[in-house]
């Protein structure tokens, strides 16, 4: 085997569909032949937004069951719920404190969270949210232009030639102060403030679920490649401070990094509603099929068709055979064959791939504790691997109740 550790994550949402799939699990399930490979339900992501604390478990276990169903053995590979080792919240807190504030801030899927949060609010039509809302954002965002002005002010009165450290000193704590505010207001009228502190510390947790495990390797999506980064400079930071402990992680690019949905528009995702499940039924995945857009200048069937943009035409890649593609890009170009029988036969092909899947989903779904029995074991072995990093960390940090050995009595 492989000595190099592959770690990653997936999220507690209940159903995987086919762009987690193609975009990660599968990956993971060809890893597990040559790496020390971890894998991990990541509930103590899922809670940085809204949740339903009672539905949490199920969808913690379904997704777990899920992965398996994909073809994650046991056997060959580590699957663990995140929640179940807690080192990897105590490790966050103390990589908090070598991870800069500003690093953060860059991070543009916090910034996208929040802006998605903010035009959830004012785009909802109850309650007058979206009056309140834009009320808050002009008003806010006016203030903070007026703090702006200010500051300049403060600028442009200092004097570089001057030697009077008080007067510098007053000024610069007076700069601060507006800034501070410029900020609150900015972040309050952006539906920044109203993020939970945890979504804003997301990445810091990612980069310890990682270096817990001082994995090297983490197949992630494009998506993710800005959160690995902050992980590679937390471990550099964190070795430069206290010593060489952690390694520096390595991302494996994915050969799917991004699965369009069925609307060939957004990104697959399950709150989108544009994805088709890994567990849809084949009456499911064929009336899902049925209104996936395709090459818009098809409106007849003899409309000679560009495969080449048609996003049906691009997931054919991932689940028919290339002849069968070759044919059906020849027949829509020539506008001999209806976008009607080129769905029926994605729909044939993905069948072909979903329905080994869904038989060994309803065969753990009727055996839970095979479910239940692996992500045990995985906690196991985990939380070795996670109590001896953390006596490392520990020790170099200068925490812990093992600190008081070297003191004597
Ligand atoms: S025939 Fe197939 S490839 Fe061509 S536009 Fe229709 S769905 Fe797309």
């Amino acid at each position: 085997m492989n000595s190099e550790r592959v770690f990653s994550g997936i999220q507690p949402s209940g159903e995987i569909h086919i762009g987690n799939y193609l975009g990660a699990v599968k990956r993971w399930v060809e890893l597990c032949d040559d790496h020390d490979a971890i894998y991990c339900v990541v509930d103590d992501h899922a809670i940085t937004v809204e949740y339903d604390p009672s539905r949490l478990p199920a969808m913690t276990f379904d997704a777990s069951l899920a992965t398996m169903a994909c073809g994650l053995d046991p056997e060959k590979c580590t699957i663990f719920v995140q929640s179940h080792v807690p080192e990897h919240t105590e490790l966050t807190w103390l990589f908090n404190t070598v991870t800069p504030l500003g690093s953060l801030f860059r991070m543009t899927q916090f910034k996208d969270k929040a802006r998605n949060a903010l035009q959830r609010k004012l785009t909802r039509k109850e309650g007058g949210a979206m009056k309140t809302a834009i009320h808050n954002l002009k008003t806010l965002g006016g203030e903070a232009l007026e703090g702006l002005d200010e500051l300049k002010k403060d600028l442009d009165s200092l004097d570089p030639d001057t030697r009077d450290d008080v007067a510098i000193g007053e000024t610069v704590a007076r700069m601060n102060d507006r800034m501070g505010n410029i900020m609150q207001r900015l972040q309050v009228g952006l539906g920044v403030a109203e993020a939970s502190t945890a979504l804003f510390g997301y990445p810091v947790l990612q980069a310890a679920d990682i270096l817990l495990y001082k994995a090297t390797l983490v197949p992630v999506g494009e998506d993710q490649e800005q959160h690995l980064e902050l992980c590679r400079e937390v471990a550099q930071r964190f070795n430069k401070k206290f010593g060489e402990v952690f390694p520096v992680a390595r991302r494996i690019k994915s050969e799917a990094p991004r699965i369009l949905g069925l609307d060939g528009k957004s990104k697959m995702s399950k709150s989108l509603g544009n994805h088709i499940g890994m567990l849809d039924s084949t009456e499911e995945i064929t009336a899902k099929l049925k209104n996936a857009y395709t090459d818009p200048q098809r409106i007849r069937r003899s409309d000679p068709g560009r495969p080449e943009i048609c996003n049906v035409f691009s997931i054919h890649g991932f689940f028919t055979e290339p002849d069968v593609r070759d044919e059906l890009a020849q027949g829509c170009r020539k506008g001999t064959i209806g976008c009607f029988d080129c769905k029926k036969v994605l729909a044939q092909s993905m069948d072909a791939e979903l329905a080994p899947i869904r038989d060994r989903a309803d065969h753990l779904r009727r055996h839970k504790g095979l479910v239940i029995d692996a992500l045990d074991a995985g906690r196991q072995r985990c939380s070795d691997i996670a109590s001896q990093t953390m006596e490392e960390v520990r020790e170099v940090m200068g925490v812990g109740h093992g600190v008081f050995a070297g003191l004597g009595k």
